[in-house]
């Protein structure tokens, strides 16, 4: 039914090796769009930052999201793209300034181009941004997709905390030795049937804790590009075809 797709970071070849191994292939009449015969893709946001081509992630991305072959949620790079698509006034940081400038190169491409090399209608973009869920309740309520993951209390619950929890996840306000946010292990103690599936918080492997599955594989750090398989809750990955952007730490 559904194949969700975490994190990609502008990892284009990476994604497309992905798509290819779950059995999606180019639309017959147009060899724009792909899609997957009885199955529909659900990516789990942050689809740029830090990787090699950003743009054509989002061009492949938005393409099948418009042409119902997938859907996506909004992730906290993603947000910040289109905050800094706004005019808003925001810290270039982590990885934002090398898909600007990439975003700025695609102004020489052709609008027909294949989408590793394809002009990109900055207007369309920031509407596609402006248009993206933060979280996805899907298979009758059975499913919940969003981006950093959620507490049980915050599902289908639309407001500025809840959608800050689905961008950020569960933190304490503290830094760790390294710098980065520490934690709450909300999913260790979370008892619902609904299955929660997320990214955001990078490993090695995918993480599963009760019901709530983390896909973040790292692939932009030269790890893997991994989807869920649901309800098959069959795991599917690709590895990294390098370490496109250097980690001090893979696990958290
Ligand atoms: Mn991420």
């Amino acid at each position: 039914m559904y194949d969700i797709i975490g994190d990609i970071h502008g990892c284009y070849d990476e994604l497309d090796k992905l798509l290819t191994k779950l059995g999606y292939c180019y639309h017959l009449e147009s060899d724009k769009s792909i899609n997957h015969p009885t199955r529909k893709a659900i990516f789990v946001g942050d689809l740029i930052d830090r990787g090699p081509n950003s743009p054509a992630v989002l061009s492949l991305v938005m393409e099948m999201v418009k042409g119902g072959a997938a859907l996506c949620v909004l992730g906290n790079h993603d947000d910040k793209l289109r905050r800094y698509l706004k005019g808003n006034k925001i810290k270039i940081n982590n990885g934002l300034q090398s898909t600007i400038d990439q975003l700025e190169k695609t102004k020489e491409f052709s609008k027909n181009g294949p989408h590793s090399a394809r002009h990109m209608d900055f207007g369309k973009l920031q509407k596609f941004l402006e248009g993206l869920p933060t979280q996805l309740l899907l298979d009758d309520g059975k499913l919940l997709v969003a981006h950093a993951g959620l507490k049980e209390k915050y599902h289908g619950v639309h407001n500025k905390k809840s959608r800050a929890k689905a961008l950020y996840g569960e933190t304490t306000g503290e830094k760790d030795a390294d710098g980065y946010p520490v934690r709450k292990d909300w999913a260790s103690k979370y008892t619902g049937d609904r299955v929660i599936v997320h990214g955001h918080v990078r490993g090695e492997e995918v993480r599963i804790k009760n019901k709530v599955y983390n896909l973040d594989t790292s692939c932009v750090y030269g790890g893997k590009l991994t989807a869920l398989r649901y309800p098959e809750m069959e795991i599917v990955s690709v590895d990294a075809l390098k370490a496109h952007w250097e980690s001090k730490k893979l696990t958290v």
